[in-house]
């Protein structure tokens, strides 16, 4: 179903309110448009005010807003929770999806730093634990809502060059599992997507950081190199935006616990 193009389809989110963190680029912010255009307000929730702003503006005052949140802070997700609620009355959805790819060059186990490992843990999972402690403080109580936590296929397969990237995204899958379990209790859903590589900015940094004499065909050549298993067809931000509006909708309303893997197969072998 969550293939299906948004134009052909009704607006699947009409009605619903949703913050999504990491919203002014690359997946976040196609999935704040997504989410609009199927008729959802959003919190765009960032670090990036310029560009935070820009993107709010573009989707225009009633439906979407800007605000400062540093996911690795607590009270700062706690009051993009709010400031949704406040603004709007309701929370449907949180959608955890900033995320860092951690230093450059690759480590191995051997060379990992283990201060960025603390810090890639702060940004990618710390920081997951308080956007699904914070959604479930206004959502149980109503007894509805639905979490969204981006992970990765190296969650699920490993990446040797990225090791703490990949354990910090292997922690995910493992906290929408429990609290998925425990909020089911009060209706609340939550869910991982997990993307394979996109050209994204933080994806393209990382590869260029790596292979410093790689031009830009080249890092994007690096990054999809895997993406093989459908041939002719590459993966974009806005495949994992329509993931996300599938599982943020009533249609999935049975769907807790679950890591939907967008990866054209890969993860498959
Ligand atoms: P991106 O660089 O386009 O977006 C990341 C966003 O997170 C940016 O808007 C950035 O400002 C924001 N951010 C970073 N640190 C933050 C903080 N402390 N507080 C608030 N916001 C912060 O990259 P992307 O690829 O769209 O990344 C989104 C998510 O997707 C990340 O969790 C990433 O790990 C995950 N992911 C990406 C890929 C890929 O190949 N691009 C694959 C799998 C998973």
């Amino acid at each position: 179903l969550f293939f299906s193009s948004s134009a052909s389809s009704s607006k699947r989110l009409e009605g619903k309110v949703a913050v999504i963190t990491g919203a002014v680029s690359g997946i976040g912010e196609a999935t704040a448009k997504e989410f609009v255009r199927n008729g959802a307000k959003v919190i765009i929730a960032d670090i990036q005010d310029d560009l935070g702003c820009a993107v709010a503006g573009e989707l225009g005052p009633d439906a979407a807003s800007y605000t400062h949140c540093d996911v690795t802070v607590e009270k700062d997700v706690a009051a993009a929770v709010d400031l949704a609620v406040a603004r709007h009355g309701r929370l449907d959805v949180v959608y955890s999806n900033a995320g860092i790819a951690g230093a450059a060059p690759p480590a191995t186990l051997a060379t990992l730093d283990l201060d960025d490992y603390d810090h890639v843990m702060a940004v990618n999972a710390r920081s997951m634990v308080a956007c699904l402690k914070h959604a479930a403080r206004v959502m149980a109580p109503r007894r509805a809502g639905c979490i969204l936590c981006t992970a990765s296929t190296t969650a699920l397969i490993g990446d040797l060059a990225a090791p703490a990237y990949s354990m910090s995204k292997a922690a995910v899958v493992g906290m929408v599992r429990t609290v998925a379990r425990q909020l089911a209790r009060d209706g609340v859903r939550v869910n991982a997507i997990s993307p394979h590589a996109i050209p994204t900015p933080m994806a393209i940094r990382s590869i260029s950081e790596t292979f410093p004499a790689a031009t830009a065909e080249e890092v994007r050549r690096i990054l999809t190199k895997d993406m093989h298993e459908l041939e002719g067809a590459s993966l974009e931000v806005e495949d994992i935006a329509r993931a996300a509006v599938f599982l943020a909708s009533d249609e999935a309303k049975f769907v807790t616990g679950h890591n939907l893997v967008v990866d054209g197969g890969f993860t498959v072998g």
